[in-house]
């Protein structure tokens, strides 16, 4: 079994600043990046421990937030932006069996959902396909379901957990810390949630393989509409191929095919 593995750093044990820890420029940044690389390691301990021959890390925590030199010998990174068109992304998915995440927080506004924020935590109100307000557990599932691979795990806050099992029943999800606020957070241990992550990933695939998780598909034709706290912003959204200006701050994309719409 080939594992896909989307990384962030909003869902990490200890991280619970913005301005601090998530951004680049913050003090912090790189120590929290050493966190999130070493909750990564622990889940690929935790595939290989279950057999898994290949894990690919997609560092997609904007410009990039895995430290390379420290990460786990036997796991793959891709890195880099801006990223290749998504249809290259799409055949690099099909390589791989299952998908998992590390380090995912909470969509926009959920309350109790510690760095909460879909996409961009300066641009973006929410993302609603088909009526449903969806955060970025929801776009890797749904982007990945529609290629026929499953999403099995998540790893982040209670909020990004719970997010997960209401999309998908049966997913294996690990919660390092319980948001009190968007900029709080009771955490786990750095130890404990490696211990709890290690053995969450080798519980997915042992699950996995004795009950098949589905790939999340829902019907089509598809509706998205993007919200962002500015116009400029829907300026730019607006621009791309298919596109409706629904009101100032809200953009519209509909298509049959989920892939031409979804975007990350
Ligand atoms: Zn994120």
């Amino acid at each position: 079994m080939k594992v896909y593995m989307v990384t962030d750093i909003e869902g990490v044990a200890g991280v619970v600043s913005f301005e601090q820890q998530s951004y680049s420029e913050g003090r912090y940044n790189h120590a929290a990046r050493k966190l999130l690389t070493a909750e990564i390691n622990a889940a690929v301990e935790g595939f290989l421990s279950e057999g898994v021959e290949e894990v690919l890390v997609n560092d997609s925590h904007g410009s990039g937030a895995v430290v390379f030199e420290e990460l786990h010998p036997r796991a793959r990174l891709l890195s880099g932006v801006p990223r290749p068109p998504h249809s290259k992304m799409f055949e690099v998915i099909s390589r791989y069996d299952v998908c998992v995440i590390v380090g995912q927080h909470a969509m926009a506004g959920a309350m109790d959902g510690n760095l909460n924020h879909t996409m961009s935590s300066k641009h973006v109100t929410s993302y609603v396909l088909n009526g449903k307000p969806i955060g970025e557990t929801g776009v890797v599932a749904l982007t990945c379901g529609a290629l026929g691979k499953p999403l099995i795990m998540v790893t982040g806050d209670e909020a990004a957990c719970r997010e997960a099992s209401e999309l998908i029943p049966g997913i294996t999800a690990v919660a390092v810390k319980e948001g009190l606020a968007r900029n709080c957070a009771i955490s786990v241990s750095m130890q404990q949630s490696h211990e709890m992550i290690r053995s969450g990933a080798a519980a997915a695939i042992r699950n996995h393989k004795k009950n098949p998780i589905a790939p999340l598909i829902w019907p089509g034709p598809y509706v998205f509409a993007r919200t962002f706290f500015h116009t400029d912003t829907a300026d730019a959204a607006q621009n791309m191929p298919g596109a409706t200006r629904v009101d100032g701050l809200t953009v519209r994309l509909q298509s049959q095919n989920i892939l031409d719409i979804i975007r990350w």
